[in-house]
């Protein structure tokens, strides 16, 4: 169904902003993206930035308005993890089936794309302008250079939120009555440090793996970027007996990087250096409800569900946002709050259930993996599920290379977790692990 063009602000022209941008252009609307920060494309990062995992859900949003190739030409291709255990020479795992990948991409890069593309398909930006206050039931927005200075006043038909999850609009949507919200820092952070391309290019790790040393209640991950480099990072705990608040001198960074990561720390560019001067960022889950303000104002992307990064789905699931809304566009032409009432009541359950899934996938990471009887439970549950695929697709698998929902995902991984309590039980199952006996129990309680 087509509809009538309107006027519409965008905040925010990161991922989800610029890609909502395109989607609303191509339905027709004038759009307008806002952003507090400058124009991305004219601020040197050197190609290098945070990199994200894109996915199934990611390449179908961009598949749907023609960008998958375009954007695939920035991104690498993971088909595996490349495990740099102690102790163990480094061994691969690869991702599912054959061909299935995640896909390495700069977050930097595919921003200034993506608004490359957006203002392409004629949507205007006005950068540097920071929004401080939306009117919600009149769809007005206030700018301005100070929250006490002199504002702008603008005037739209309807103002999408995508101003991430420290969100002005949602800001302003808290402050109404029956707004649920709740934030939740974990007491893990983050550091991001460089490996450089080798002389010549090439990338010094292999290119297509993404690369994960576990330690138990931290870990250390590269991906790589498209000039040769990898991106880092250093998952940690904040507080305790290893963490960044025990890294206080530069022989206490080399020690811990010499003791944990003796295979990759030579080759971190300026370690210590960036180790001191890199931020350590905090991660968080934000929930809130409700998304959408009549048929003027919705929240899109982490603005309305920020999750920790351990399933690597948070644009994934901004994008799939969009792909949502737009069919909802395509059904119900001109009736904004229809599609408002079902975006929000469709898409909330789905942002709740990718945040457990991430959640529990951080507490699996940091808790679970030193636990012999853990490890043993995934090996029995990667035996069965290569025996019988129809039967037993592994969590990862459903929510990284389908486009079933989340809320599926989870639920499924939950029967398979009660499944898996059953068959640990089994007396002497260290010994039995691989045998038809335990074949047979599950297939059992499969029925
Ligand atoms: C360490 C880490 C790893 C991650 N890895 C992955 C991954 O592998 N895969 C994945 O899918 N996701 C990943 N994510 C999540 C992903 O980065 C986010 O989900 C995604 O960037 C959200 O995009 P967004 O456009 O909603 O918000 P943002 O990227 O936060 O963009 C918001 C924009 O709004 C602007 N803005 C904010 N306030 C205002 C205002 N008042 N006025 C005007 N403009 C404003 C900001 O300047 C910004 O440009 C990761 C996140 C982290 C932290």
């Amino acid at each position: 169904m087509s509809q009538t063009p309107k006027e519409i602000a965008i905040i925010g022209s990161g991922l989800v902003g610029s890609l909502l941008a395109i989607y609303l252009r191509k339905a027709g609307h004038k759009v307008t993206v806002f952003d507090r920060r400058p124009d991305i494309r004219t601020v040197d990062f050197s190609g290098r930035s945070i990199n994200l995992a894109m996915s199934n859900r990611g390449w179908r949003a961009l598949r749907q308005v023609g960008l998958e190739e375009e954007i695939k030409k920035i991104a690498i291709p993971l088909y595996k993890r490349a495990m740099h255990v102690i102790g163990k020479e480094m061994y691969f795992q690869p991702y599912g089936k054959e061909g299935e990948a995640i896909w390495s991409i700069s977050r930097g890069v595919l921003n200034r794309s993506m608004i490359d593309l957006a203002e392409g398909a004629g949507a205007k930006f006005r950068f540097d302008e920071k929004v401080w206050d939306v009117d919600l039931p009149n769809a007005k927005l206030y700018t301005g250079e100070t929250e006490k200075g002199e504002w702008k006043e603008y005037d739209y038909d309807i103002v999408f939120g995508c101003d991430g999850a420290f969100s002005r609009v949602r800001h302003k949507m808290q402050r109404r009555s029956h707004f649920d919200y709740c934030q939740d820092f974990i007491d893990v952070g983050y550091k991001e440090l460089t490996i450089p391309a080798n002389e010549d290019g090439t990338h010094k790790l292999d290119k297509h793996s993404f690369h994960i040393w576990p330690r138990g209640r931290f870990m250390f991950i590269a991906m790589p970027n498209l000039d040769g480099s990898f991106t880092c990072t250093l998952f940690m705990p904040f507080e305790g007996e290893v963490s960044f608040e025990n890294i206080k001198t530069k022989t206490d960074a080399t020690e811990f990087f010499k003791k944990y990561f003796p295979n990759v720390s030579r080759d971190i560019e300026n370690l210590i250096g960036d180790f001191f001067k890199n931020p350590t960022s905090a991660l968080v889950t934000m929930k809130c409800y409700p998304w959408t303000y009549w048929n003027k104002v919705a929240l899109v992307g982490d603005s309305a569900h920020a999750v920790v990064p351990f399933y690597g789905q948070g644009m994934n699931a901004g994008f799939e946002d969009i792909f949502v809304l737009n069919k909802l566009m395509d059904a119900h032409g001109d009736n904004w709050e229809q599609i408002f009432i079902e975006y929000q009541e469709t898409r909330k359950p789905n942002a709740d259930a990718i945040a457990e899934l991430s959640y529990r996938n951080f507490v699996e990471m940091s808790s679970r993996t030193s636990d012999p009887k853990f490890l043993l439970q995934k090996r029995i549950e990667k035996n069965f599920a290569e025996k019988h695929p129809d039967k037993w697709i592994p969590a990862y698998s459903r929510v990284t290379f389908s486009e079933r929902s989340y809320v599926e995902a989870l639920a499924i991984g939950d029967v398979q977790e009660a499944i898996m309590k059953e068959v640990m039980k089994i007396p002497d199952i260290e010994s039995k692990w691989d045998s038809a006996e335990v074949e047979r129990k599950i297939l059992d309680l499969l029925k």
